[in-house]
């Protein structure tokens, strides 16, 4: 768990966050600058620095964040959500800690920018 990883210190509690789900392998807060009505983060508390860093042990790790994201989706209200995983500066990615990105609750449009 790197020191200085902002996602890791939202798992030990270091920075607040508003959280929605949390277990021994998983956590989901609301983004800070949320892009859209419902905007949240689904996280593995394993340091993973990006989707490029998932390796064969992770796969059900990574799976379980969109089961566990779609379940916190409809509990929101929002049914029909955009998932982002962003992987790299030019992709936007700017916290290098894993994280699914949940959207709902406007139009989506296609594609990204
Ligand atoms: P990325 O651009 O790396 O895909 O997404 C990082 C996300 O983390 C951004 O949407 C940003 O708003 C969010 N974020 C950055 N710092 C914090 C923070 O301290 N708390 C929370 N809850 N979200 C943060
Ligand atoms: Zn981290």
């Amino acid at each position: 768990m790197p020191d200085n990883c902002l996602f890791c210190k939202i798992i030990r509690g270091e920075i607040p966050a508003s959280k929605l789900y949390e277990d021994d392998e998983v956590l989901a807060f609301r983004d800070i600058a949320p892009q859209a009505p419902v905007h949240f983060l689904v996280i593995p508390k394993k340091h993973l620095s990006g989707p490029s860093a998932v390796s064969i042990e992770d796969e059900q790790l990574v799976g379980k964040l969109m089961r566990i994201g779609s379940e916190i989706a409809a509990k929101e209200g929002v049914p029909h959500f955009r998932v982002v995983f962003n992987n790299g500066s030019q992709a936007g990615q700017t916290v290098f800690h894993l994280h699914m990105h949940i959207l709902g609750g406007r139009h989506m449009a296609w594609p990204p920018g």
